[in-house]
Protein backbone atom coordinates (compact mmCIF):
# COMPACT_ATOMS: atom_id res chain seq x y z
CA UNK A 1 0.00 0.00 0.00
CA UNK A 2 2.76 2.34 0.89
CA UNK A 3 4.70 1.85 -2.47
CA UNK A 4 1.25 2.44 -4.16
CA UNK A 5 0.94 5.75 -1.84
CA UNK A 6 4.54 6.68 -3.13
CA UNK A 7 3.97 5.65 -6.92
CA UNK A 8 0.66 8.38 -6.77
CA UNK A 9 2.74 11.38 -4.93
CA UNK A 10 4.94 10.82 -7.11
CA UNK A 11 7.71 10.14 -4.82
CA UNK A 12 9.43 7.57 -7.15
CA UNK A 13 9.72 10.42 -9.77
CA UNK A 14 13.19 8.22 -11.38
CA UNK A 15 11.37 5.06 -10.98
CA UNK A 16 8.23 6.27 -13.18
CA UNK A 17 10.31 8.24 -16.00
CA UNK A 18 12.53 4.98 -16.42
CA UNK A 19 9.10 2.53 -16.96
CA UNK A 20 8.18 5.37 -19.04
CA UNK A 21 11.01 4.98 -21.44
CA UNK A 22 10.94 1.36 -21.56
CA UNK A 23 7.66 1.30 -22.21
CA UNK A 24 8.36 3.92 -24.98
CA UNK A 25 10.74 1.90 -26.38
CA UNK A 26 8.62 -1.72 -26.52
CA UNK A 27 6.15 0.67 -28.18
CA UNK A 28 8.27 1.97 -30.89
CA UNK A 29 9.62 -1.82 -31.45
CA UNK A 30 5.92 -2.78 -32.00
CA UNK A 31 4.98 0.38 -34.16
CA UNK A 32 7.85 -0.74 -36.52
CA UNK A 33 6.08 -3.93 -37.38
CA UNK A 34 3.07 -2.20 -38.56
CA UNK A 35 1.44 1.10 -40.55
CA UNK A 36 0.74 2.66 -37.50
CA UNK A 37 2.44 5.79 -35.77
CA UNK A 38 2.43 7.83 -32.29
CA UNK A 39 -0.02 10.09 -32.28
CA UNK A 40 1.39 13.28 -33.78
CA UNK A 41 0.59 15.46 -30.42
CA UNK A 42 3.72 14.69 -28.24
CA UNK A 43 1.66 15.82 -25.25
CA UNK A 44 -0.94 13.15 -25.82
CA UNK A 45 1.54 10.32 -26.45
CA UNK A 46 3.60 11.53 -22.89
CA UNK A 47 -0.02 11.77 -20.97
CA UNK A 48 -0.93 8.18 -21.88
CA UNK A 49 2.72 6.67 -21.67
CA UNK A 50 2.46 8.49 -17.85
CA UNK A 51 -0.84 6.53 -17.14
CA UNK A 52 0.75 3.29 -18.74
CA UNK A 53 3.90 3.62 -16.13
CA UNK A 54 1.56 4.42 -13.45
CA UNK A 55 -0.72 1.21 -14.54
CA UNK A 56 2.73 -1.23 -14.22
CA UNK A 57 4.02 0.20 -11.40
CA UNK A 58 0.72 -0.58 -9.79
CA UNK A 59 -0.36 -3.61 -10.92
CA UNK A 60 2.63 -5.04 -12.68
CA UNK A 61 0.85 -4.72 -15.68
CA UNK A 62 0.84 -2.19 -18.51
CA UNK A 63 -3.04 -1.93 -18.42
CA UNK A 64 -4.91 0.77 -21.09
CA UNK A 65 -4.76 3.78 -18.46
CA UNK A 66 -8.35 4.65 -20.42
CA UNK A 67 -10.05 1.39 -19.82
CA UNK A 68 -11.51 0.15 -16.26
CA UNK A 69 -9.50 -2.62 -14.82
CA UNK A 70 -11.83 -5.40 -13.46
CA UNK A 71 -9.94 -7.58 -12.02
CA UNK A 72 -10.74 -10.68 -13.66
CA UNK A 73 -7.11 -11.82 -15.04
CA UNK A 74 -8.84 -13.31 -18.48
CA UNK A 75 -10.38 -9.95 -19.27
CA UNK A 76 -7.80 -7.76 -18.19
CA UNK A 77 -5.51 -9.10 -20.34
CA UNK A 78 -7.14 -8.11 -23.50
CA UNK A 79 -6.06 -4.38 -22.50
CA UNK A 80 -2.53 -4.53 -22.00
CA UNK A 81 -1.65 -1.93 -24.43
CA UNK A 82 -1.31 -2.40 -27.57
CA UNK A 83 -4.88 -4.04 -26.26
CA UNK A 84 -6.84 -6.34 -28.54
CA UNK A 85 -9.34 -3.66 -29.82
CA UNK A 86 -6.96 -0.95 -31.27
CA UNK A 87 -6.72 -2.04 -34.61
CA UNK A 88 -10.57 -2.01 -35.02
CA UNK A 89 -10.59 1.45 -33.38
CA UNK A 90 -7.90 3.03 -36.00
CA UNK A 91 -9.84 1.36 -38.53
CA UNK A 92 -12.99 3.01 -37.45
CA UNK A 93 -11.70 5.89 -36.03
CA UNK A 94 -8.04 6.95 -37.20
CA UNK A 95 -6.71 6.57 -33.46
CA UNK A 96 -6.98 3.96 -31.35
CA UNK A 97 -9.64 4.97 -28.35
CA UNK A 98 -6.84 6.38 -25.94
CA UNK A 99 -5.04 8.47 -28.63
CA UNK A 100 -1.76 7.13 -28.04
CA UNK A 101 -1.73 5.00 -31.82
CA UNK A 102 -3.47 6.48 -35.01
CA UNK A 103 -3.23 5.11 -38.63
CA UNK A 104 -1.42 6.33 -41.81
CA UNK A 105 -4.26 8.62 -42.58
CA UNK A 106 -4.49 10.11 -39.19
CA UNK A 107 -5.05 14.06 -39.06
CA UNK A 108 -4.60 15.96 -35.64
CA UNK A 109 -7.74 17.08 -34.57
CA UNK A 110 -8.07 21.19 -34.17
S1 LIG B 1 -6.50 2.21 -26.38
FE1 LIG B 1 -4.49 2.75 -27.16
S2 LIG B 1 -3.30 3.29 -25.34
FE2 LIG B 1 -5.07 2.13 -24.65
S3 LIG B 1 -4.29 0.03 -24.62
FE3 LIG B 1 -5.29 0.31 -26.57
S4 LIG B 1 -3.58 0.85 -27.90
FE4 LIG B 1 -2.87 1.17 -25.82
Amino acid sequence: MKEQEQIIEGVEKDRLAEVEQEIRHRLERYLDGTSYRFNPDAAVVEEVIKGLAIRRLKTGHEYCPCRVVTGNEEKDKKIVCPCDYHKKEIKHKGRCYCGLLVGPDYRAEG
